[in-house]
């Protein structure tokens, strides 16, 4: 499936749609989630067209891989949850019930976050 260039957090890089930045460099963007499921929560986005973590894991450059990687610990100390902690979440393709096909991880703390899932019947 190729790439939506359309999809909303292509249009958040382009500039296109505001939003709330918590941390930027070359490779990543991080911004607050428009719905936030938790007291805190933050999505971590790379700045490079990968529709999913199968995707970005698959093709994203080293330089990539390793800019996304440390910047989630930025990101947590910046959103002020990286002592108390959170949970990172990739939802992934349709099972996984991803909803932005721009691959992002979700931050979400500054509370307990409960149980793991819960599936349906
Ligand atoms: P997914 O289900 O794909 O893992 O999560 C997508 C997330 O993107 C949801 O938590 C949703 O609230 C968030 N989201 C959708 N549209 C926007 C938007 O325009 N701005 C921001 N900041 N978040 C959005």
């Amino acid at each position: 499936m190729a790439y939506d260039t359309n999809n909303i957090f292509a249009k958040i890089l382009r500039g296109e749609i505001p939003n709330q930045t918590v941390y930027e460099d070359d490779h990543v963007l991080a911004f607050r989630d428009i719905h936030p499921k938790a007291k805190v929560h933050v999505l971590v986005i790379p700045k490079g067209a990968y529709e999913s973590y199968e995707d970005f894991s698959a093709k994203a450059s080293d330089a990539e891989i390793v800019a996304f990687t440390r910047a989630i610990a930025k990101v947590s100390k910046l959103a002020g949850i990286g002592v108390t902690g959170y949970r990172a979440i990739a939802n992934t393709g349709a099972d996984g019930m991803q909803e932005v096909p721009h691959f992002h991880i979700h931050l979400l703390g500054g509370q307990r976050i409960g149980g793991m899932i819960t599936l349906p019947e």
